[in-house]
């Protein structure tokens, strides 16, 4: 778990769009902090900045203590989950989950601890010999975030993950989300244009707007108003 900071983060894009104008933003330790706005406001953008998939052109950004501003995706300790799952279609579900962990060379007793844990905590068990292809979209969703999880890294990235579900499972994955933050507490930051998601998810919203902090508050404060 770390807090992240963005510190006067600015995103200027070679065209010279200016995506992420001046970001302030305190994402504390265990919190679960999500990123709402109107499409094109730089959530995305900011997101990719966390994740080290987008250069920063101004500002800081910190995870835990460290100036991160440099430092490549693979030495910043954070996974993310993105909408579209990226499974590896040749992989069962038990080879998805274990594969990044193999590329780390983490040993395999603890890939396989850790396999089942994931698999466990998600309602996998059963489906770890298939193929993505044989599951269902909720299915694939739990199994990226099960290749997160298994990482056990400082924090979690997810941009939309529940925008491919039918309105049925994104209720049950909204529970799910729920109760993984509970039991993980991994600090996370979620991207959404969904108010629902916001409001059922976050300790927090921070509110984006051109690139800009419109308010940043609790879902009561936010959305609660008589
Ligand atoms: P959101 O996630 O809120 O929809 P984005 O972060 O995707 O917003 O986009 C913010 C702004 O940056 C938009 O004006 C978008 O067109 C622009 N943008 C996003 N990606 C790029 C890119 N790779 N090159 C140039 N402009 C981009
Ligand atoms: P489908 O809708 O095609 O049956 P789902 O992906 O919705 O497939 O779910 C498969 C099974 O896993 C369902 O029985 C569902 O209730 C259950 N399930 C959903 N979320 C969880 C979870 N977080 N932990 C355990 N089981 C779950």
């Amino acid at each position: 778990m770390a807090k992240i900071v963005l510190d006067g983060v600015d995103k200027v894009y070679s065209g010279g769009v200016k995506a992420v104008d001046n970001l302030n933003l305190e994402i504390n330790d265990g919190e679960f902090m999500v990123l709402v706005g109107p499409s094109g406001c730089g959530k995305s953008t900011g997101l990719r900045m966390i994740a080290g998939l987008e250069e920063i052109t101004g500002g800081d950004l910190y995870i835990g203590d460290e100036v991160v501003n440099d430092r490549p995706p693979k030495d910043r300790d954070i996974a993310m989950v993105f909408q579209n799952y990226a499974l590896y279609p040749h992989m069962t579900v038990e080879q998805n989950l274990a594969f990044g962990l193999k590329l780390r060379k983490i040993p395999k007793p603890e890939i396989q601890k850790r396999v089942q844990e994931a698999a466990s905590m998600l309602g996998l068990e059963s489906y770890l010999k298939r193929r993505p292809a044989a599951l269902s979209g909720g299915q694939r969703q739990r199994v990226a975030m099960g290749r997160a999880i298994v990482r056990e890294p400082q924090a979690f990235l997810m941009d939309e993950p529940l925008s491919n579900l039918d309105a049925k499972l994104r209720v049950q994955m909204r529970a799910s989300l729920n109760q993984l933050h509970e039991r993980l507490g991994v600090t996370t930051v979620y991207v959404t244009h969904d108010q629902t998601e916001a409001m059922t998810l976050g300790d927090r919203v921070a509110v984006l707007r051109d690139g800009r902090l419109q308010q940043v508050d609790t879902p009561k404060n936010l959305f609660d108003r008589p």
